[in-house]
């Protein structure tokens, strides 16, 4: 069969329709099918009403990027789509993995928001200056490897932005990854959470890393540890870029 379709893979941004792109909106407008994780779809279900959905439950990646393969090689325009940025902890990679069964499909990657930079302007600007971004989920990362990024990422005095810091099998990984961190940082770095950012019941917390040790926060949350100049002005949490000391 002669494939005509196209799979696009779109970042949806961390929750509200505000925050999607001009984009990643057009694209979905002009999909035959969106595919993606029952949540995500929810999420935008009310936006692009008439549109062919797709749902699979969370695990099931592989095949729900199989099967938007598959819908294109039918000559569909798919659009499979992600929380936040598509590439960061995205579906990009795997379905240009899987593509390669597909050499003559037409893919095209739309990026998003990703949930560092919308909980960081929730927080104030707390990533203005070198962070790096660590996932505590060991699903696909041996815990070791992530326990060794942490320390490199605490040492180099990065500020460190962490996804999937909490789940129920993992519910004591956050205190894990701030001992770690505790090894190279100061009690009273400045932290911040955010949960459900973008989305009903989006809440902020800044505290410091030896409060941050003994929180309990859900899968829904982003948490930033800041480096060594980090500080808190009122409500805000600012990782200065230096202008003022120059
Ligand atoms: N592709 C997504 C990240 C997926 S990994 C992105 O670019 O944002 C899932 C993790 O992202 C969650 O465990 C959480 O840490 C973070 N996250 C994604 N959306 C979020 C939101 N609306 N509020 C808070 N954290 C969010």
């Amino acid at each position: 069969m002669k494939q005509t379709g196209k799979v696009y893979v779109v970042g949806i941004g961390p929750g509200s329709y505000e925050q999607m792109t001009i984009k990643a909106v057009r694209t979905l407008e002009q999909s035959d099918i969106i595919v993606g994780y029952t949540v995500y779809v929810d999420l935008i279900r009310e936006y692009f009403p008439g549109k062919e959905l797709f749902s699979t439950p969370m695990m099931q990646e592989v095949d729900r990027c199989r099967k938007a393969l598959e819908f294109a090689a039918e000559g569909k325009v798919v659009s499979v789509i992600c929380s936040g940025d598509s590439g960061v902890y995205g579906m990009a990679g795997l379905v240009l993995e899987l593509a390669e069964q597909f050499p003559e499909m037409e893919i095209e990657i739309v990026p998003g928001v990703t949930a560092a930079s919308a909980g960081a302007a929730v927080l104030g600007a707390p990533i203005c200056h070198d962070f790096a971004v660590i996932s505590l989920s060991d699903l696909l990362t041996p815990k070791d490897l992530i326990g060794k990024r942490l320390l490199h990422a605490a040492e180099a005095d990065m500020i460190i932005c962490l996804y999937n810091p909490s789940s129920k099998k993992r519910a004591d990984y956050l205190h894990w990854a701030c001992e770690l961190i505790l090894q190279h940082r100061s009690a009273d770095t400045v932290c911040g959470y955010v949960k459900q950012i973008g989305r009903d019941g989006q809440e902020k917390h800044v505290l410091t890393l030896e409060e941050l040790k003994d929180t309990q926060v859900d899968m829904f949350t982003t948490v930033f540890i800041g480096n060594s100049r980090t500080k808190t002005d009122g409500e805000w949490m600012i990782s200065p870029r230096g202008y003022r000391n120059v």
